[in-house]
């Protein structure tokens, strides 16, 4: 009853929804939820550690550049 199905069918469901992966956007259901996978891996990447305003402080990480004459 079932129709014609692409070669493998897998078995695993999209990690994100539980929804039957889609061949096409294994191991996903679909684009959406594989861009959304993706903008999750941004977001982890993009949670660094900055401070806005505090850049401008005596209270420096140390390390990198740590001479720096200015002129
Ligand atoms: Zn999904």
């Amino acid at each position: 009853m079932s129709a014609d199905s692409p070669s493998t069918v897998s078995s695993r469901p999209c990690p994100l929804c539980g929804k039957p992966a889609n061949h096409d956007f294994r191991p996903f259901c679909s684009r959406g939820c594989r861009d959304r996978d993706l903008h999750n891996w941004f977001d982890e990447d993009y949670r660094i550690p900055v401070t806005p305003g505090a850049d401008e402080g005596d209270d420096a990480p140390g390390g990198f550049g740590e001479a720096r004459d200015d002129g």
